[in-house]
């Protein structure tokens, strides 16, 4: 078995040394239909049409992702029993956002069995390689929905403990769910770093695990805390096998991969905004983001920099994610030497 500190360079290594991460879930929901103004969001979905989340699973993976991100970023067991829900009902809709991911890779892996052509020419690709589901974690001012995620205040009484607590329960039903990958995702602060990385090695969770953060600034993480110390957390843990930023606009991206990259050796993910803000008040998208070609376009030179996985969050689309997946592919050419990849 290979230690989980070497899982993601293999799988790295497996891709041609860069990988695609999916992009932006909710608002692809909302886009096929979804009505996601709730305090659950995507997570809502879970609960109406878990059809939609496996079609826009699929439409990730025909768009190149090689790593798909499940839609419990805000399900939460209290979450859940804040809509009535019995604990037993709302551990079941947090295993089945992973199995609803899981089925999408077995359904996309059934396509590229009977298909032998990629790209398709309507822009599908359907190519066998390794896909990793990860199981999303958002931050505890995720599930508050009230847009503390993006503030990272949690208010002076807040503690580590408390932080554990409120996930322990959720990240251990995740864990034992079958994903490849847990994405503690949109991290606001350093406490809830430590709460993430802490838990980890309190409940012997075996699944490797990513830290992501997200910053307004280009230069700490949103809650003012040190980028640097916050990056410090994930390089301690042996479990956490990739660290960087994500829901951050574009223009702040190439900073924070060389702030990061100061800090540690472990690989560097990304998957910024499309550059829009949030409104909590008004959960609405305000101002201009970059162009979908604008922030293509800046893909070569993050990971010129130091990323190597490279994704979107919200807002970005599955456009988005074949266009960095044709830019990366001749990046992935020039690295991939003999590796081959069977199918298990
Ligand atoms: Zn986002």
């Amino acid at each position: 078995m290979v230690p989980v500190e070497e899982t993601m360079s293999d799988f790295l290594r497996e891709c041609g040394g860069v990988a695609v991460i999916d992009g932006g879930l909710a608002t692809e929901l909302e886009r096929h239909g979804a009505n996601l103004n709730d305090p659950l969001w995507s997570a809502k979905c879970l609960l109406t049409s878990p059809h939609l989340i496996r079609t826009v699973h699929l439409d990730y993976l025909e768009a190149g992702a090689d790593i798909i991100i499940t839609a419990s970023y805000q399900a939460t067991i209290q979450g859940f029993e804040n809509k009535g829900y019995s604990l037993e009902e709302s551990e079941k809709l947090l295993r089945k956002s992973v199995e609803i991911a899981l089925e999408a890779r077995d359904v996309y892996y059934n396509r590229c069995r009977e298909t032998s052509s990629e790209p398709t020419p309507d822009g599908i690709i359907l190519k066998e390689r390794p896909i990793l589901v990860a199981a999303s974690v958002g931050s505890y001012g995720a599930y508050l929905a009230d847009g503390s995620e993006f503030s990272g205040e949690y208010g002076d009484a807040m503690d580590l403990e408390f932080l554990k607590n409120f996930h322990r329960q959720r990240v251990k039903i995740l864990a034992d769910s079958g994903p490849d990958l847990i994405a503690f995702e949109t991290v606001p602060n350093k406490l809830e770093a430590q709460a993430f990385g802490q838990l980890l090695e309190e409940e012997g969770i075996i699944v490797p695990a990513w830290l992501s953060f997200n910053s307004m600034d280009g230069i700490n993480v949103v809650s003012g805390d040190s980028l640097s110390e916050c990056v410090a957390i994930a390089e301690s843990s042996k479990k956490i096998v990739a660290v960087g930023i994500n829901c951050t606009p574009p223009r702040f991206i190439q900073d924070l991969i060389l702030s990061i990259k100061k800090v540690t050796a472990k690989p560097i993910l990304i998957y910024p905004n499309s550059g829009e803000s949030y409104d909590a008040a008004t959960k609405e998208w305000q101002d201009r983001g970059v162009s979908e070609k604008d922030f293509v376009s800046c893909v070569n030179k993050w990971c010129e920099v130091g990323a190597s996985l490279v994704g979107g969050c919200c807002r970005t689309t599955p456009d988005t994610i074949r266009e960095i997946y044709k830019t990366l592919s001749s990046r992935r050419r020039s690295s991939t030497h003999g590796v081959d990849f069977v199918l298990t």
